[in-house]
């Protein structure tokens, strides 16, 4: 086991200050049986190193963001030349126009768009906008979908019972809690059961239309498009959080994601759209976009508030354009899929062969991991899968420089710079692990 003191000693100086020690919950060890998180130093390509010099090959990405790999040049480079330039004017600039038009061609149903701080602003705007749009308050969410931590969306979040208008957190009105009702992905006729109870009072209905926040899992044939049929049935829009996934499988959206699993892009358009992560190439950014008409009504055309300080600023919008110019070019999307398929394919090679029962969702270069031996297709399926195990996998993978997100629920991220030889030392590292396991 490699050698992790400072990290340990800066754990507790960092909870003398930090709430937790950590600036976000996600990065506690909390779900993995607790314990000093690894504190990074430094980050390059596929690796970190971390502060006692111990070096890992990093799957987290940073829950989605880092998709080139850390400090890729191109993004770097643009990063500097915004600083240098100014980071903050509190106007408008003209790379604003460039960005917004790379995201439109990308994602033709978002006509127009507004670039915020974060995934959590975007979708919670998103909100705001629907409502405002159809004058009725509740929406519709699917249980395990994260989308961000605004009050609305956090009820059956990832955590919670998947009943309706129960929150995840405290500090949530009830009031609130209640305008959300919550049904099973994947599951047409309890969303057409909700709708049938409560359709004329629903704003929207929210869904991620590719989940990426318990394992990755697709949607099953029909469900996109009858979830867009049901919802607009009933007078209510549709909201895509493409946070996690905008980007990540193709160079566009879920909702533009070929590959034979949505013949009928136009049967699946959202009318609204909220993105983050890579978009911002490793910087703060949200963005959401949507129908012309929609979009109108909000400040200063319209009665929807939203505004933002921080929002579009010229770092952030430099670095997301160096991203995607980067993402754009022919075969990246193609070698990281190959790379993951690879990657999967290996690591259930050793599961079985070590009989340890895992069930592996993957999606272009994105892959889940569960520790059960049913299919996983909903949240349900995703809390029963064995937590104990994960958290065994997850150190012992991390003592052999194999960095995990610290939750059974998260995705494997592959980036552009990541290397057959990172890929062949990872098996090796899983092998070794299950064989522990056993
Ligand atoms: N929506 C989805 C689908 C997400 O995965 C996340 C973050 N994991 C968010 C929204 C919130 O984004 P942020 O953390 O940037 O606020």
């Amino acid at each position: 086991q490699p050698d992790r003191k400072q990290s340990a000693q800066l754990y507790e100086e960092a909870q003398r200050h930090i709430v937790g020690g950590v600036n976000s919950p996600s990065r506690s060890f909390k779900a993995v049986g607790g314990g000093a998180p690894v504190f990074m130093q430094r980050a390059q390509g596929a690796y970190f190193w971390d502060v006692d010099g111990n070096r890992y090959i990093d799957y987290m990405a940073a829950y989605g963001p880092i998709i080139l790999g850390h400090a890729h040049p191109h993004v770097t480079e643009a990063i500097c030349t915004a600083a240098a330039n100014g980071t903050l004017y509190g106007t408008p600039t003209e790379l604003e126009i460039t960005f917004a038009r790379m995201l439109k061609e990308a994602v033709p149903s978002m006509d127009k768009v507004r670039f915020v701080n974060s995934g959590t602003e975007a979708v919670m705007t998103t909100i705001r906008v629907a409502r405002a749009y159809t004058g009725r308050d509740k929406i519709i969410k699917f249980a395990g979908c994260y989308h961000g931590h605004s009050d609305l969306v956090l009820v059956a979040a990832g955590s919670g019972p998947s009943t309706l208008g129960i929150p995840d957190s405290a500090g949530i009105p009830v009031s609130i809690a209640k305008e959300v009702i919550t049904v099973p992905y994947n599951d047409l006729p309890a969303l057409e059961a909700a709708l049938e109870r409560w359709g004329d009072e629903v704003a929207a209905v929210m869904v991620e239309p590719i989940v990426g926040n318990f394992g990755m899992v697709m949607p099953e044939s029909g469900f996109l498009e009858g979830l867009c049929r049901l919802t607009r049935a009933h007078g209510a829009l549709v909201i895509y959080d493409e946070v996690i996934v905008a980007f990540r499988l193709h160079y566009g959206a879920a909702q533009t994601y070929a590959g034979g699993h949505f013949p009928d892009h136009a049967a699946i358009e959202p009318d609204l759209t909220a993105m983050g992560k890579i978009i911002g190439g490793g910087l703060p950014i949200g963005a959401y976009g949507g129908r012309r008409d929609i979009m109108e009504r909000v400040a200063p055309l319209g009665p929807a508030y939203q505004a933002g300080t921080m929002a579009g600023n010229p770092a952030s919008i430099a670095a997301g354009i160096a991203c995607l110019e980067t993402l754009r070019q022919p075969g990246v999307y193609e070698r990281m899929s190959a790379l993951s398929e690879k990657l999967a394919a290996g690591i259930a090679d050793g599961a079985l062969r070590h009989g340890i029962p895992l069930t592996i969702n993957r999606i272009g270069g994105a892959f889940s991991t569960h520790f059960c031996d049913h299919p996983v297709r909903n949240y349900e399926d995703a809390q029963q899968t064995d937590g104990e195990q994960f958290a065994l996998f997850f150190r012992l993978m991390l003592n052999q420089g194999i960095c995990l997100a610290p939750s059974k629920y998260e995705a494997w991220f592959l980036t552009t710079a990541h290397t057959d030889a990172d890929i062949d030392a990872t098996i090796e590292a899983a092998d070794r692990a299950f064989s522990a396991m056993k």
